[in-house]
C-alpha cells in the first residue's frame, strides 16, 4: 500500500523536520505544490505554464547538478514568482554517504542557488531519506518534508489513485511533493492540472514557501 498521507504519529516522532507550514503562514488559504528534481527541459516548462493558468505559485527544490544544466529555467521559475529549495547537488541518499560529503554536497547546491538569489527556501532530502547526523544538524534549517506524497513517480498509471486518494486530504497548510522529472511526467501532466482545478474550486490558493531573511 502507497503511503499518500503522512500519517500524524511520524511527524510527532521527527518534530525537527518540517511536514506542513504554521497556520500564522498559511492563513487558512495556502497550500504548497513542491516540485522535485528539476530542473528538466520540457517538463519544468509544462509545471510552470499549468501554475501560470491558475496564478498559482510553487516551489522547486532543484538538484544543482539540474541547474548549472538549466540556467534559463531556474531564471523563468524565479521571475514567475516561485521560490526555489536545495535538493542536494547530486541527490545523495544520506542513508548511503558520509555525512561530511553530503553536507558539502549540499553546500554545493546552495552556492549555486546564490547565483541566482540570496538563499533557498530551505532543504529537502532526496528519497526523503534523513541520518541521524542530518537530523540532529543545526547549520542546515528547515528540513522540509511534505504532509502529502503525489507518487506521480511510480511506474504505471496511477493518476486516478493519486487523486482520488490526495484531493480529499487538501488542507490550508498542506505540502504536496511532486516532481518535474521524466520519470514522473506521465502522471503528473494528469494529476497536476486536476489539482490544480480542485484548488481552484475549493478556494484553496497554492502558493510559494517563503524565503528567510
Ligand atoms: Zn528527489
Amino acid at each position: 500500500m502507497f503511503i499518500y498521507h503522512i500519517p500524524n504519529f511520524v511527524k510527532k516522532i521527527f518534530p525537527k523536520l518540517i511536514w506542513e507550514v504554521s497556520a500564522e503562514i498559511h492563513q487558512d488559504k495556502y497550500v504548497y505544490f513542491t516540485f522535485d528534481d528539476g530542473p528538466t527541459p520540457e517538463i519544468t516548462k509544462f509545471v510552470l505554464d499549468e501554475l501560470n493558468k491558475y496564478q498559482a505559485k510553487a516551489t522547486f527544490f532543484c538538484i544543482g547538478k539540474n541547474m548549472l544544466e538549466n540556467p534559463d529555467i531556474v531564471r523563468d521559475i524565479i521571475s514567475q514568482g516561485h521560490s526555489i529549495g536545495n535538493h542536494t547537488m547530486n541527490h545523495l541518499n544520506a542513508w548511503k554517504v558520509p555525512f561530511y560529503r553530503y553536507a558539502e554536497n549540499i553546500d554545493q547546491c546552495e552556492n549555486e542557488i546564490k547565483q541566482f538569489i540570496k538563499a533557498s527556501v530551505g532543504f529537502r532530502p532526496p528519497y526523503g531519506r534523513v541520518s541521524k547526523s542530518l537530523y540532529v544538524d543545526k547549520l542546515i534549517t528547515h528540513k522540509y518534508m511534505w504532509t502529502i506524497l503525489a507518487g506521480d513517480y511510480r511506474k504505471g498509471n496511477y493518476s486516478k489513485h493519486i487523486i482520488d486518494h490526495c484531493l480529499p486530504n487538501l488542507r490550508p497548510g498542506t505540502i504536496v511533493i511532486f516532481h518535474d522529472s521524466v520519470k514522473s511526467f506521465h502522471n503528473l501532466k494528469v494529476i497536476l492540472p486536476a489539482f490544480l482545478a480542485y484548488c481552484q474550486s475549493k478556494q484553496l490558493i497554492p502558493s510559494a514557501l517563503p524565503y528567510h531573511d
